[in-house]
C-alpha cells in the first residue's frame, strides 16, 4: 500500500451502527481502529459508556469513516448525542466515494444491497464486522483513485473541486489531497479540467451552461457522479439506483450534457449525436427516412417523429401500416441509452381507430 494511505487510515475511526426501526434507536454499533487498538462494542444497555469511548476515540483521531455514515450513522449518533455532532468535522463517507472510485463497476465486491449500499460481511447485523470492512473498501478505493491519478488526472482533479463544495468535507478533501499530492484546486483549475474531461464527450454549448454553475455548493457530489458515469458511457456502466435516488441532478446533468440538441452547426456532438438522421444511419444504416408519408410541411414523418421524440417532446405518432413505425421508437430510444443510460418513456402507436381511441383513453385518465 501507498505510505501515505496507510498514514491516512490510521488516523481513522470505523464506525456501523445498527438501527431498531421501530424506535430509530440504536440498539448495537462497533467502533473500530486499525492495529492493535481494542474494538468499541455496544450491545443492548451499555450504550452510554460506549459513546463515552467513541467520544474520546473521535477526539484522538482526524476521521469518522463508514459506508453510508452521512446519511445514516453520523444522523442517529448525533441524535443520541448531539455533542459528538462537533466532533465530526471530517468524516469519510466509502458509498459516497465508490461511484467515483469505479465507475465502471459500482457494486463493490464487498457492497451488497445495490439499492441501499450496504456492505457484504456474509452474515447479519455484525457491526464489528462491517465497520472493519469499511477500512478494506477505503483502502481499495484509494488504490483505484491512485491509478486514476495515472490515467485521468483531469478526473481527480474534478472530484477534489466538487466533493468538497458542502460543509464537513474535510474526510473528503483528506482523500483527494492524498491522492493528488496538492490542495483543493481553484475553480478555474477545476472548469479547465472538467472542459477537457467532457470535450467529445457532451455538447459543447451545455458543459460551458454547466460550468457557469459550479460554484453552487448543491451541484457538488451530483455533478461528480455525472462526470464519473460519462468518463464510462458506452460500456456496461450503470449509475447505481440510490445515486439516482440520493442525487437526482446527476442524472439530470448528464441529460442535459449530453442529450439536450442545442441545434448550433459547430457543436460536433449534437451533429453526431443528437441528429435524427445520423442516428438512423448510425443505428439502421439507411441514408435518409422514408419519403412518404409527409407532415404538413413536407418533412417526412418518420423524421419528423425521431427528431421530436430526440428533442424529449411527448409525441403521438399516428402512421398506415408498414411504413416504417419501429424506427420511429426505437432510434430515439437507442440514442437515449446510449447518451443517458437510460430507458425511454415509451412512444406509444395506435394500430386502428380502436387503439387509437384506447390510447387517448388511457392518456386522459
Ligand atoms: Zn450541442
Amino acid at each position: 500500500m501507498h505510505e501515505p494511505s496507510d498514514k491516512l487510515l490510521k488516523r481513522c475511526v470505523s464506525v456501523d451502527i445498527e438501527v431498531d426501526p421501530k424506535t430509530a434507536r440504536i440498539f448495537a454499533f462497533a467502533a473500530v481502529q486499525r492495529g492493535e487498538t481494542p474494538p468499541i462494542l455496544s450491545r443492548k444497555g451499555d450504550l452510554e459508556g460506549a459513546l463515552d469511548r467513541l467520544e474520546a476515540a473521535v477526539a484522538n483521531n482526524d476521521h469518522l469513516i463508514g459506508h453510508n455514515i452521512l446519511r445514516h450513522d453520523l444522523p442517529h449518533l448525533a441524535a443520541a448525542r448531539p455533542r459528538l455532532a462537533m466532533l465530526f468535522g471530517a468524516p469519510i463517507d466509502t458509498l459516497w466515494l465508490n461511484p467515483l472510485a469505479f465507475p465502471r463497476n459500482p457494486y463493490h465486491h464487498l457492497v451488497k444491497h445495490y439499492h441501499d449500499g450496504r456492505l457484504q460481511a456474509g452474515h447479519v447485523n455484525n457491526p464489528e464486522l462491517d465497520a472493519r470492512l469499511v477500512f478494506q473498501v477505503l483502502e481499495n478505493q484509494l488504490n483505484a483513485f491512485h491509478d486514476l491519478q495515472r490515467a485521468e488526472p483531469d478526473a481527480l482533479t474534478a472530484y477534489h473541486f466538487l466533493a468538497t463544495r458542502q460543509e464537513a468535507s474535510a474526510g473528503f478533501d483528506a482523500v483527494f489531497s492524498l491522492v493528488r499530492s496538492a490542495p483543493v484546486p481553484s475553480g478555474r483549475a477545476a472548469e479547465d479540467a472538467i472542459r477537457r474531461l467532457l470535450s467529445g464527450r457532451a455538447c459543447s454549448r451545455r458543459i460551458e451552461q454547466t460550468l457557469g454553475r459550479l460554484a453552487s455548493p448543491q451541484l457538488g457530489w451530483p455533478m461528480a457522479y455525472a462526470l464519473s458515469w460519462i468518463s464510462v458511457a458506452g460500456g456496461e456502466s450503470v449509475m447505481p439506483p440510490w445515486v439516482r435516488m440520493q442525487f437526482r441532478e446527476a442524472a439530470l446533468i448528464v441529460r442535459h450534457l449530453r442529450d439536450t440538441a442545442c441545434d448550433s452547426p459547430d457543436c460536433a456532438w449534437c451533429r453526431e449525436k443528437n441528429d435524427p438522421k445520423r442516428a438512423l444511419s448510425r443505428w439502421f444504416g439507411f441514408e435518409a427516412f422514408r419519403r412518404q408519408p409527409v407532415d404538413d410541411m413536407g418533412r417526412p414523418l418518420q423524421e419528423r417523429i425521431v427528431d421530436e421524440a430526440m428533442h424529449g417532446q411527448s409525441i403521438l405518432g399516428i402512421l398506415p401500416t408498414g411504413t416504417g413505425k419501429s424506427v420511429c421508437y426505437q432510434i430515439p430510444a437507442l440514442s437515449k441509452f446510449d447518451k443517458t443510460g437510460a430507458l425511454t418513456r415509451n412512444v406509444e402507436f395506435a394500430r386502428n381507430a380502436q387503439n387509437l381511441l384506447q390510447f387517448l383513453r388511457w392518456r386522459l385518465v
